[in-house]
């Protein structure tokens, strides 16, 4: 496909401004030369959006099964709410847009409810963000109490991959401990890295393998016996949120994504909200603004000197705050744990017809995910995990989250969501056994897939190192 300046003609344009009738004047600092604009008309621009329009792939287009994303439906009407003038035509330092904080107020109730935790901050823009701001309150804790040796955070190998990214960025040491073979922490493993050093423990759960961990409640104490804290990734609430809560599983923090279980959109880089909840015994060290309620009115103060300071201005992004918000009220105190079945079940259906074909890596009941492991296809037929995802393209698609968790050979990580309906999981079935049966017939066709996109196997580690990110012009 072409890119803008590719399509330009020189000398066609699209203004429709009249001719200007006052003598122009050329300021001394003027560019010497005239700026690289491409020149073309309504209609070519027009056409060259809505082409590459076309060559993307979202939840409005397919099936979008990518595990650890959440990539569910979004509904329309948070789209309609977020772009209410009273949400949008305000400033941030406005203290009587009375509304906009009784919402945040709301929230910040509501996510306390589904969590077990006392209050929320709204300021971290995304998921690795909120972790990275709950690790701070986990340093501060230790600092304030005299105990700042304790400079290790403990993840088992199931974490998501941010967890341990975010505490070596927040200056913690990583220890990293292997799960037992039924895919949870393993305990004796977690006894022995437990100590006088430990600042606490980043639990994904359900972790990466969609698997619920079953000593959920002698983690936490562990770990708290040896003067640790516990810090949740919430970022899968999509499995239990209505039914379970961090907070009663012995949980001091813990980070939400908005975009995922509460249905605002994601994917090519945001905009995200990552609030994080904490006990009351760290909500002084929270960041961004503390908002109060005195008699019916709403206000915000900064917190006190304890406070970790700010992570990004004001109160984050704040509109996706209110698509989630909107979220929250269409489906109310019944439609929350209804989200978290349907979403399990849709998982356990899928798995259920794919497993006689396709080896789990963690048979039994899973959660909001399953992961696939494709290392003895492989072995016997050459196919690869990145094989079946590109074939699966061919389908109208969406790849599964491939080669992730690192534990996992040859992984597909699949997603399904509550949103999806069982004609759907079918013929998702029905895609993944035929690949299966190509495989079988011709192995060697497999490498050849995607056919039908624009793109097929792009050099994904040189785009990487070496992305292009500047038209270069001859002159
Ligand atoms: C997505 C995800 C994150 C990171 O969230 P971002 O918003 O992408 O930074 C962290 N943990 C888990 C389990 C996730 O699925």
């Amino acid at each position: 496909m072409k890119t803008l300046f590719e399509r330009s003609v020189k000398g066609r344009h699209c203004s429709i401004l009249p001719a200007c009738d006052v003598p122009v004047v050329k300021p001394a600092e003027a560019r010497e030369k005239a700026l690289h604009l491409p020149e073309l008309s309504e209609t070519d621009i027009s056409r060259h959006y809505t082409e590459l329009a076309k060559q993307t792939f979202g939840v409005n287009d397919g099936f979008y099964p990518l595990g650890s994303c959440t990539m569910k439906y979004n509904p329309k009407v948070n789209e309609d709410a977020a772009a209410l003038e009273g949400f949008t035509a305000i400033h941030p330092t406005q203290k009587d847009a009375q509304g906009c904080l009784k919402l945040l107020s709301m929230m910040e109730k509501d996510l306390s409810e589904i969590t077990g935790m006392d209050e929320f901050t709204f300021n971290p823009a995304a998921g690795a963000h909120g972790e990275l701001t709950g690790l701070m309150l986990i340093k501060r804790y230790h600092e304030l109490h005299g105990t700042p040796e304790r400079n290790k955070i403990i993840v088992p190998d199931s974490a998501h991959g941010t967890n341990p990214a975010s505490s070596s960025m927040c200056g913690f040491t990583v220890i990293n401990i292997p799960s037992s073979e039924d895919g949870c922490v393993d305990l004796e493993e977690l006894r022995k890295a437990v100590g006088d050093d430990t600042a606490g423990l980043m639990l994904t759960n359900p972790n990466t393998l969609g698997i619920f961990d079953k000593n959920i409640k002698a983690i936490t104490d562990i770990v708290h016996e040896a003067g640790g804290l516990c810090y949740y990734d919430g970022a899968n609430l999509n499995a239990i949120m209505g039914i379970a809560r961090p907070g009663d599983m012995g949980f001091d923090c813990i980070h939400l994504n908005l975009h995922k279980s509460f249905s605002t959109p994601h994917g090519g880089g945001g905009p995200g909200s990552g609030p994080v909840g904490c006990k009351s015994f760290l909500a002084n060290y929270l960041p961004g603004e503390r908002i109060t309620v005195k008699d019916g009115v709403y206000a915000w103060s900064e917190r006190g000197s304890e406070s970790i300071g700010k992570v990004r201005g004001f109160h984050g992004n704040f509109l996706v705050v209110v698509k989630a918000f909107t979220y929250l009220l269409t489906l109310g105190k019944e439609g929350v744990p209804e989200v978290a079945k349907n979403a399990v079940l849709n998982a356990n259906y899928l798995k259920h017809l794919l497993e006689d074909t396709y080896d789990v890596a963690k048979p039994g009941t899973c959660m909001h995910e399953f992961v696939l492991t494709l290392e003895n296809l492989k072995k016997e037929t050459g196919v690869s995990a990145m094989d079946v995802a590109k074939a699966l393209q061919d389908y109208g698609i969406h790849p599964p989250t491939m080669y992730f968790p690192l534990n996992v050979h040859e992984a597909l990580m699949v997603e399904p969501t509550e949103t999806e309906s069982k004609e759907t999981l079918d013929q998702a079935a029905a895609a993944f056994l035929d690949i299966y049966k190509t495989i079988q017939e011709n192995p060697e066709s497999l490498h050849e897939t995607p056919h039908n996109s624009p793109i097929g196997r792009p050099d994904e580690v040189n785009a990487a190192r070496h992305p292009k990110l500047r038209y270069h012009f001859d002159d």
